[in-house]
């Protein structure tokens, strides 16, 4: 792996924006300051880079148009789950569920957060508790050398795997392939509404080099 991959490159998320606003869509949105980046990632997926203003600064947009990526994760390190409170002054509580991650006084010590999910679900849902913030680095398949992709998600059930998939990133002890995609969940509440979210899911396909081998056999 070259220097030139560990790069962080752009960000990634999901939805598509319209009139000005991201709507909750299962298409991959990949952001980049980079038209190299953009025009790799964007010949790579088969559609048209767009030019953003996002956060100020332009960014280039490549919409997905599909609800998976095939990505590239280097090591089990590029998963990380943390878990964040803000409140008025700030950062209040930044753990990894069961120890501090911050400050760095407390970094190590016990945070106090309960043992299982759940509970720290139901905590946070009090305005008690940190919410996850779950980090990905990945590079994309058909174009691992223009740079890594950070993806962020809040997503309580994406958080919950990330033990499992971490064990299996490990398990495959070479760069993964891996199907990120987004799933969407669809349910009736009591009062008969329907309901549907997104939710991203990541599957731990195989080691990267043999994966390769067998794409181009094919
Ligand atoms: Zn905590």
């Amino acid at each position: 792996m070259t220097k030139a991959t560990e790069e962080v490159i752009g960000d990634c998320d999901f939805g598509r924006v319209v009139d000005g606003k991201l709507l909750a869509q299962p298409v991959w949105r990949l952001l980049t300051m980079s038209p190299q980046a953009a025009e790799g990632v964007a010949s790579v997926l088969g559609v048209e880079p767009q030019r953003r203003l996002a956060t100020s600064r332009e960014q280039l947009e490549v919409v997905s148009e599909e609800s998976s990526l095939r990505v590239l994760i280097k090591d089990p390190d590029r998963l990380t789950a943390q878990m964040k409170l803000w409140d008025s002054r700030g950062l209040a509580h930044h753990c990894d569920g069961s120890l501090f991650l911050s400050p760095e006084a407390d970094a190590g010590h016990p945070c106090g957060c309960p043992p299982t999910m759940a509970e720290r679900r139901a905590r946070a849902r009090r305005g008690q508790g940190p919410q996850p913030v779950t980090t990905l680095l990945f590079l994309l398949a058909g174009c691992p050398d223009v740079g890594s992709f950070r993806f962020r998600s809040s997503s309580w059930r994406f958080a919950e795997t990330v033990e499992e998939i971490r064990t299996q990133l490990a398990a495959v002890g070479d760069p993964a392939l891996c199907d990120l995609a987004i799933r969407t969940v669809e349910f009736t509440t009591q009062n008969g509404r329907c309901v549907s979210y997104h939710k991203p899911d990541l599957k731990v396909l195989g080691p990267w080099a043999s994966r390769t081998a067998i794409d181009l056999a094919a």
